[in-house]
C-alpha cells in the first residue's frame, strides 16, 4: 500500500499540494466572528475571486475547496446561507445544483417577504466593504 493511501498520508499530500492555493487565500480573506470578508477581486456584485494557476476562480469554491469540501460536480454553484454574496466563511456555504439554489431562494423569500430586496441590500454591503478594502474589480459574469 503505498504511503499516500492512507488517511493521514492523504490528508499530509492534500496540505502539501494545496498550500500555495490557502496561502492565496488568506492574503485576501477576512476572517473574523459571522461573515468573512474579501479584499481579492470581485465582480462587481459582490463575488470575490482569487487568480490561481491563471485561472480565475470564485473565492467562494477555494473556500468549501481548503475546507475539504470539494466542487461535487461543474454543475454545483456555491451557495450562501447568509446571502452575503462576498462572504467566504466556509461554514456559511453548501454546494446546490442551480434547482436547489433556486427552490432555496424561493423558501428564503417566503419566510423573508422577498428574496430579491435581501439579495441587493447586501450587495450593498459586500460592495461597500470592498471599496472600501480597495479590492480590484474584474469582468467577470455574475457567478
Ligand atoms: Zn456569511
Amino acid at each position: 500500500m503505498a504511503w499516500w493511501s492512507t488517511s493521514e498520508g492523504r490528508a499530509q499530500e492534500l496540505a502539501r499540494r494545496d498550500r500555495p492555493l490557502s496561502e492565496r487565500f488568506d492574503k485576501f480573506v477576512v476572517r473574523q466572528e459571522g461573515c468573512w470578508g474579501w479584499t481579492g477581486c470581485h465582480n462587481g456584485i459582490g463575488y470575490g475571486y482569487l487568480r490561481i494557476n491563471k485561472k480565475t476562480r470564485l473565492a467562494t469554491h477555494v473556500s468549501l475547496e481548503l475546507a475539504g469540501r470539494p466542487q461535487p460536480s461543474p454543475s454545483h454553484m456555491a451557495c450562501h446561507t447568509c446571502d452575503n454574496p462576498i462572504c467566504t466563511n466556509p461554514e456559511h456555504l453548501w454546494w446546490g445544483t442551480q434547482a436547489e439554489n433556486m427552490q432555496d431562494a424561493k423558501t428564503k423569500g417566503r419566510t423573508r417577504n422577498g428574496q430579491s430586496a435581501t439579495v441587493s441590500r447586501d450587495a450593498d454591503h459586500a460592495l461597500a466593504f470592498l471599496r472600501e478594502a480597495g479590492a480590484p474589480f474584474i469582468d467577470r459574469p455574475g457567478l
